[in-house]
């Protein structure tokens, strides 16, 4: 009785062709490990028969646990749900579409039992399209310049978590999870372990381009007040040049009489600092959004059904 105890987190959005083969693949290599575990699958809105499945997966399984969400609420969403009813002494996260390789729990679990209180497992792209990859490089070059956490391009959400870490996450209680930025804020000694990059087997990705944007965006402003001091600076600039642009238009009239410099320099003018003020209305707007949304304090995401109990140690820390 004595051996510890493992919650693994899975988030399912309509995985109806995951569900089984996740869950044997699963328990194969968990079998092997001197861990007992729980699972605990989040069926976060689903529309096909995922639900279903899971209550008859638990009704013969007693490790599997599973909450259903009213609707969709999002993966960071169901990860919160998942880290608020694990009762582990650690924690994995992991995808249910078979695209994180269950055999590196193993390597995951020996980081744990080195003292890493964070073992991250980080994917390369092999697979993905060019435009993609490109893309997403560019944006973490650019992202880490400008946002106070670290993030790295392929650890995404597959990862393992030790209880401290995990309860600290938890005392975080901001509406809008960025979970990638938040693994970074809370710190604790992390390694890195390597996978190869696997397609989706079934079902189809949620991600689209839309979401993809979204997220993009909310990875920057989750995170720090610096886009509003770029606004700042490119006010600054540009009210610096227009100062000496008027100031060498007065030293022309003054020398060579009245001068009409056009209508180009004009609608030049007007358009550009038209784009410049939308621009900064936007991030403005951005952050007054999200203190909005903060405001209403509303619950991460609403239960329809589940087997399974809050984590002891989170209820103490509410
Ligand atoms: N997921 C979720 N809610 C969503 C979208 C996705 O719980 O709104 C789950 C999904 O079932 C899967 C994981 O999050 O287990 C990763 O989703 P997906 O495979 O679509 O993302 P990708 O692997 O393409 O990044
Ligand atoms: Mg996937």
């Amino acid at each position: 009785m004595n051996k510890p105890l493992l919650s693994v987190i899975v988030p399912s959005f309509n995985e109806e062709q995951n569900v089984e083969p996740f869950y044997f693949a699963l328990k194969e290599v968990l079998d092997q490990s001197h861990y007992r575990f729980e699972v605990i699958y989040i069926d976060d809105g689903s529309s096909d028969s995922t639900l279903s499945l899971l209550q008859r997966l638990s009704t013969w399984h007693p490790q599997v646990n599973y909450i259903s969400f009213t609707r969709n609420f999002g993966k960071e969403a169901a990860i919160l749900a998942g880290f608020q009813h694990s009762k582990g002494d650690c924690v994995i996260v992991i995808d249910a579409d078979l695209q994180h390789p269950v055999e590196m729990i193993h390597e995951l679990l020996d980081g744990y039992e080195e003292g890493y209180d964070q073992v991250i497992a980080c994917r390369n792209r092999k697979g993905d399209n060019f435009v993609k990859t490109a893309l997403s490089k560019v944006y973490y070059k650019l992202i880490n310049k400008v946002v106070d956490v670290q993030l790295e391009d392929g650890a995404g959400d597959f990862r393992l978590l030790s209880r401290r870490a995990v309860d600290a996450l938890l005392i975080l209680s901001e509406g809008n999870r960025f979970s990638k930025g938040l693994f970074s804020w809370i710190g604790f000694d992390q390694k890195v372990v390597h996978y190869e990059n696997v397609s989706r087997q079934n079902g189809e990705s949620k991600w689209s381009i839309q979401k993809l944007i979204n997220y993009g965006i909310d990875g920057i402003v989750s995170f720090n007040l610096k886009p509003l001091r770029i606004c700042f600076y490119m006010g600054g600039m540009i009210l610096l040049a227009a100062l000496a642009y008027i100031l060498v238009m007065l030293t022309q009239i003054v020398r060579t009489g009245i001068d009409v410099p056009g209508y180009f320099t004009i609608i030049s003018a007007v358009l550009f600092l038209g784009g410049i003020q939308l621009l900064s209305l936007g991030i403005i707007g951005e952050y007054i959004g999200r203190i909005y949304n903060e405001t209403k304090k509303r619950p991460h995401y609403l239960v329809k059904e589940s087997n399974a109990t809050k984590g002891k140690r989170y209820e103490r820390i509410q």
